[in-house]
């Protein structure tokens, strides 16, 4: 098997983790739809005795996402929320962790509605000032979770500076990087402990496959992720990762298309009379656009903005309006979405709490595809004209 660390990250994308099938040659690893393998004896097997330990469709899958991440181990899981109670299932009751304020809507309700009764203790910061993380580290903070770029504010958590107060004190630290997707952003490589995807958005890319995976460094780590993988069992299948594995090899094609659609579309949005503000990183009036670029190889397409007058009623009727983008919960695929935060995926997180950290009724949420930027740009005008 070749060293795939060295190469670009294209290269990578397509050729990590992957060779011929070795009973026929196949370039494709096939979709190893089985549960058990034959045993020559007891004990005497090829590396693979029952699907939800190993199968070798998902272990192609975590072995390629491990090189992109620039890790050296992987682990698929059923989704992304899947891959989140992995991470808190190696904490133990008593343990506290420290979580941006500003996050996605089911890993708000997965600590709060389900990990919170076994004993285990959230604490929500602003974490674009890391000032807030340390005023809340104590004897028992086990784990920091970063998700950056921030689900639907957009802010940027600087990585590096997270690290630096984890690291010493031996706290985990976790980044939730599917809005980046490995091509924008290698959390590893910026002190991250565990990288955390919905392989679901930008790495599947199609809207088809409903995933998550841990990316890690560590041994002990990932022994002891494979360990609750198997224990817990919320694996995926092979059919998904074969459609995943697809998916990976044309990630850098994608990212650069919804990169340069993202750009223009923020723009275009900037200086529309209707809108409001526009939050998307690349702005060097962003409040954080020198973390981003220095931790990020690109701006992504995930922009949000708000309306002037910030009513409901105007956010209702863009969302409606709009005929190429589509009305629905998700992104990272090639086709453009549109959402309303507020009353979509962010309607688990109270009013007052979600307007705390900007979730305000006429915010829209739009995860851009790779369409034509014009045709995408002609139908937002519309919308916002209608
Ligand atoms: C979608 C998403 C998740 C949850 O992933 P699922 O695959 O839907 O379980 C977690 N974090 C972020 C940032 C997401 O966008």
């Amino acid at each position: 098997m070749q060293d795939h660390s060295k190469m670009k990250f294209a290269t990578k994308a397509i050729h990590a983790g992957l060779e011929p099938d070795s009973a026929t040659g196949a370039i494709m690893t096939p979709i190893y739809q089985t549960s058990t393998y034959v045993q020559e004896g007891v004990g005497n097997h090829k590396g693979y005795e029952y699907s939800r330990t190993l199968n070798p469709t998902r272990h192609a899958l975590e072995k390629n996402l491990a090189a992109i991440e620039n890790g050296k181990f992987g682990a698929c899981f059923a989704s992304g929320l899947a891959a989140m109670d992995c991470i808190i299932k190696i904490l133990n009751p008593g343990d506290e962790v420290i979580s941006t304020n500003d996050l996605y809507g089911g890993s708000y309700r997965i600590f709060k509605t389900i990990f919170e009764k076994y004993g285990i203790k959230f604490h929500f910061v602003p974490m674009q000032d890391v000032k807030f993380i340390e005023e809340k580290i104590n004897a028992n903070t086990k784990l920091v979770w970063v998700e950056t770029p921030t689900n639907p504010m957009m802010n940027i958590i600087d990585i590096e500076a997270v690290s630096k107060l984890t690291k010493p004190r031996n706290i985990l630290l976790a980044v939730d990087n599917t809005f980046a997707s490995p091509y924008l952003q290698t959390p590893l490589d910026l002190g991250a402990d565990i990288v955390m995807h919905s392989v679901t958005k930008y790495l599947g890319g199609h809207s088809d496959v409903v995933m998550g995976a841990l990316i890690c460094n560590d041994e002990t780590l990932a022994k002891e992720i494979y360990r609750i993988q198997n224990s817990s069992g919320a694996v995926c299948g092979p059919q998904d990762s074969f459609l995943v594995l697809r998916g990976i090899k044309t990630l850098h094609l994608r990212m650069e298309r919804h990169c340069e659609n993202g750009e223009k579309i923020a723009h275009f949005l900037v200086k529309h009379p209707k809108i409001d503000k526009v939050y998307w990183p690349g702005f060097p009036t962003h409040p954080n656009h020198d973390v981003a670029k220095k931790q990020m190889r690109g701006f992504g397409g995930m922009i949000s903005f708000t309306l002037k007058g910030n009513k409901l009623e105007d956010a209702h009727k863009i969302v409606k309006n709009v005929q190429i983008f589509s009305l629905a919960e998700s992104l990272g695929g090639v086709e453009s979405l549109i959402g309303h935060p507020a009353t979509m995926t962010h309607a688990s997180i109270p009013k007052a709490e979600r307007e705390k950290s900007g979730v305000v009724d006429s915010l829209i949420r739009l995860s851009v595809g790779v369409e034509a930027v014009e045709d995408l740009i002609a139908d937002l005008e519309q919308a916002l004209n209608s």
